[in-house]
């Protein structure tokens, strides 16, 4: 380190370790195995030292001045730890031949760290690409990994050199164990290169910088001509054969300022989205998978659910019935059904084939109620008003059927209040339906969640 002094040094073991680093006019004075450093002028560099060499007796004005008092509770003065053991080294053996293959290229980019163009050609020699994949094949089969790596990189477009290539990867697949091969690239590729990388390749890295103005005035061909029209070929080439890529953009100071608007082209305009389902009117709030993975369906504030299709992102089916924005969706695994919630307070289950409502889960006091019946109203999805009964068993109102999930027969009761805010007994015909054998139980919880009137 330029302009420090370290002590300690193997001819002075007694001294513990310590480093003297000029900085502004003073030093900073480290002793990394106490892990303290601190700032100090020469005066207190002096005293350090001094104070650190068996050797120098410190003055006694020295010792019980305001200086020696701070370095001696701070520590710092204090013996080194023992230092840690290096991990034993193990005989280095790389599982990952990266191969560069040559400078040439056909872009000329504005920052090309390879002198793109500039420097005398040169290519590696298949021999030695076959070399090092030996050695990272070796090395993993060895270590009893299940794979080696192989790669390729600049400076230069790899795939120019195609033949060396083409060479290396045949020697990779060859092997007894599999090979991962993966690339960094500029992308700009004839119909051939792009066909064989994807055939060939597991993976690549695309280097893109985003907007097509960006892409173009910083990765020009050798030609002169913007390079992003090709490289989205490219990029959506890879996308409908689903294979897998990255980008990488540079970004220059100029261009610091279209580097929100680079990421939100590449994320909008590549395979990170694949589809925009549009029809919601407002909000989208909530978003569910299908358990079979064919269905989304979405909840939005304009008050709809919505099923689309999963693999072409058409629109299925439209549910109303929440009488406010819709917050939340999920598929109930194993039945035909979907559950929503909304700002009105309701959660509700609903037929997935037909967008019928099945149950409303809903908090009372959000609803339309008449105190002396007990009696709860809210709008169906058909603009409907139906009718809930709390508590469960209370009096159907005239008109109404019940069709509460009650678990017909006789069951041993829990006694008094338990019973009372689980389980609800039901006499047949009292109300509750599904009244059977020597009575019923009610499995509702304090509200009757399924008495749709007709
Ligand atoms: S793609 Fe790479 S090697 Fe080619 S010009 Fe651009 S930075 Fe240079």
């Amino acid at each position: 380190m330029a302009g420090s002094i370290r002590y300690n040094l193997s001819t002075m073991p007694a001294i513990p370790e310590i480093f003297q680093i000029p900085f502004d006019g003073k030093h900073i004075l480290y002793r990394p195995l106490l892990r303290q450093a601190f700032i100090g002028n020469q005066a207190m560099a002096n005293l350090v030292a001094d104070a650190l060499d068996d050797n120098v007796e410190l003055a006694p004005e020295l010792l019980h001045g305001d200086a020696y008092r701070f370095l001696s509770e701070s520590g710092f003065l204090g013996p080194d730890p023992e230092a840690p053991r290096p991990e034993p080294v193990e005989p280095y053996q790389p599982t990952c031949a990266t191969l560069f293959l040559t400078n040439r290229c056909n872009l000329r980019c504005t920052y090309c760290y390879a002198s793109s163009g500039e420097a005398p050609l040169e290519e590696m020699p298949l021999g030695l690409a076959r070399a090092a994949i030996d050695v990272a094949a070796e090395n993993a089969e060895r270590r009893g990994l299940p794979k080696f790596d192989l790669g390729f990189h600049g400076g230069g477009e790899p795939t120019l050199a195609r033949e060396v290539m083409q060479g290396a990867v045949a020697h990779a697949r060859q092997k007894n164990i599999r090979a991962e091969i993966s690339g960094s690239s500029n992308g700009h590729y004839n119909e051939e290169t792009l066909a064989w990388v994807q055939d060939n390749l597991d993976a690549m890295s695309v280097s893109f910088d985003g907007l097509p103005e960006v892409q173009d005035r910083q990765r020009r061909t050798a030609g002169g001509q913007g390079s992003h029209e090709t490289v989205m070929r490219t990029i959506r080439a890879f996308d409908r054969r689903g294979f897998s890529y990255g980008l990488r953009m540079t970004v220059p100071p100029e261009s610091v300022s279209a580097l929100a608007a680079g990421v939100k082209f590449c994320v909008v305009k590549t395979g990170s989205v694949k589809r925009t389902l549009r029809g919601h009117r407002d909000w989208v709030n909530g978003v569910a998978v299908s358990p079979d993975g064919k269905t989304i369906a979405s909840a939005s504030l304009d008050k709809t659910l919505r099923l689309w299709d999963a693999e072409t992102g058409s629109a299925l089916k439209m549910i109303r019935g929440h009488e406010e924005g819709a917050n939340c969706v999920a598929f109930v695994p194993n039945t035909n059904t979907l559950c929503s919630g909304g700002d009105d307070r309701t959660a509700r289950i609903w037929d997935l084939e037909g967008g019928t409502l099945h149950a409303c889960l809903f908090d009372p006091e959000a609803t339309l109620v008449n105190t002396a019946a007990t009696v709860f109203q809210i709008k169906d999805q058909n603009g409907r008003l139906v009718t809930y009964t709390w508590p469960c068993g209370a009096p159907v109102p005239a008109g109404a059927v019940c069709t509460c999930n009650c678990v017909p027969g006789k069951m041993p009761l829990p006694s008094g209040e338990e019973l009372a805010d689980s389980l609800r007994p039901l006499e047949p015909g009292s109300g509750g339906g599904g009244g059977g054998g020597g009575g019923s139980i009610c499995t509702c919880n304090l509200v009757c969640t399924c008495v749709p009137i007709v």
